[in-house]
């Protein structure tokens, strides 16, 4: 994205002065000199509040670390949240419609949570979603509703994103119409992408970032913003988005990729019931198709996650979400030829390696003494005779071109204390007594 191409805010001259320095994008982020504070304005849609729930369990950064400006580099968040905010009422929407006059003094960025309704075509009243009333507007713009009258979400945010540094939706109703846009919908819900439409760009040029899920990790929601502002500051990288405004690096691999079940799908065994360790697949996973990242990153703090708590994927980052992968715990077509493929080879390939198995969990000095000292179990340290063939020539490869460190191994003489409590010929207890 080059300097040029960044759009100039048309009020950006009001909240820094005509003569400001030139930042990126005229709002703040100056070539000389960091932003030093940055309004968030959390506007809630059509939202069950999730992705909120989500970003306060953020570690990485947390929510507490970006409200405090502790993170070098960052500027201190001023968070204006409808359930987290102190203030209420009147005093809780001023900051919203100095933000759409231009005097709020400092760069903002929305966050939208929960899709947007259709409902900008009521032309009188009706509304689905909507916070402040007619009077809260700004008084040197026209209000868009009566006084007394419901200002509509619809209405802030499409006063709101073209002077906003950035634009984020969170949590998949924001990101791609998500529930409130499945079918049935009378809502004639949406997405912050189909609101703003194709050639929205936000004050410094950035068009909508999505931030999916249902709910979100709220690591993926700071993190996100946290590399913007890095960004935004001239401290760090521009961000890689992908074609649909997710963070790539976030965004880029499949949930199967690193699932902890991977390996059981890989050898071909699949859960039956709930409850069961194996893989999902047969019980509606979609992980092999969808995007997201919390088999490496867990739900919160590194922690939990679908797989690691029996849920199979559902696809719930996914802009096919949720029709397109309903009915859900039911299986995946396409599971039926890689699955069915699993199963005929897995079979083979998990007696092989079980073989392997057997062999690594034991002592070279075993092999020679045919005895496992171990009182846990009655183990038998000899291989039969199948495994005997197998290892022969898996060693024949494995050291090909090498030293055959086993045969070395079968080679040193046994140790003479071995066993030493039922030893009665030197025995070292005698010579303790
Ligand atoms: S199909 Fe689902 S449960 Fe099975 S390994 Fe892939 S992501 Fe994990
Ligand atoms: S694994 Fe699937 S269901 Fe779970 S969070 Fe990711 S996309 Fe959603």
């Amino acid at each position: 994205m080059s300097v040029g191409a960044i759009q100039k805010a048309p009020h950006a001259g009001k909240v820094f002065g005509e003569d400001a320095a030139m930042g990126v994008g005229g709002l703040g982020g100056t070539e000389t000199g960091p932003l030093s504070l940055l309004h968030v304005f959390w506007i809630a849609g059509m939202s069950c509040d999730g992705c909120s729930v989500a970003v306060t369990g953020a570690t990485s950064p947390s929510v507490e670390e970006l409200l405090m400006g502790s993170i070098p580099g960052l500027p201190r968040v001023v968070l204006h949240h409808p359930v987290l905010s102190v203030d209420a009422g009147h005093g809780f929407i001023r900051p919203f419609a100095k933000a759409v006059d231009g005097t709020l003094g400092a760069p903002y960025v929305i966050v939208l949570e929960g899709s947007i309704p259709d409902d900008q075509r009521f032309e009188r009243e009706g509304y689905f979603s909507g916070f402040g009333v007619g009077e809260d507007w700004p008084e040197s713009l026209t209000s868009p509703r009566a006084p007394g009258q419901p200002l509509r979400v619809t209405d802030w945010v499409k006063a709101m994103a073209p002077g906003a540094a950035a634009a984020i939706a969170i949590g998949t109703c924001a990101t791609w119409g998500g529930i409130p846009a499945a079918a049935g919908n009378v809502t004639g819900s949406m997405s912050l992408m189909d609101f703003l439409g194709k050639d929205y760009r936000s004050a410094l040029g950035v068009p909508v970032i999505n931030v999916p899920g249902c709910s979100p990790i709220g690591d993926n929601f700071t993190e996100t913003v946290a590399a913007v502002l890095l960004f935004l500051q001239g401290v760090g990288p521009l961000p890689e988005f992908d074609e649909l405004g997710r963070p790539a690096w976030l965004f880029g691999e499949t949930v199967h990729r690193h699932c902890v079940r991977a390996g059981y799908y890989e050898e071909g065994v699949f859960a039956d019931d709930y409850g069961d360790q194996e893989c999902l697949v047969d019980l509606g996973c979609w992980g092999p198709i969808v995007q997201c990242n919390i088999t490496e990153r867990g739900a919160i703090n590194h922690m939990g996650g679908c797989m690691v708590a029996g849920g199979p994927c559902i696809g719930c980052t996914m802009p096919g979400f949720p029709d397109k992968f309903s009915p859900f715990y039911k299986s995946p077509p396409g599971s039926l030829i890689s699955g069915g493929i699993a199963r005929t080879y897995g079979a083979g390939i998990r007696r092989l390696r079980r073989m392997s198995m057997r062999s690594a969990n034991r002592e070279s000095l075993w092999d020679r003494t045919g005895e496992v000292p171990s009182g846990w179990a009655l183990e038998h340290a000899k291989p039969t005779t199948a495994a005997r063939a197998v290892g022969f020539f898996y060693k024949r490869l494995q050291y090909s071109g090498s030293v055959d460190q086993a045969k070395r191994a079968g080679k040193l003489p046994v140790p003479e204390t071995m066993n030493v409590l039922q030893r009665t010929d030197r025995s070292t207890n005698e010579e303790q007594t």
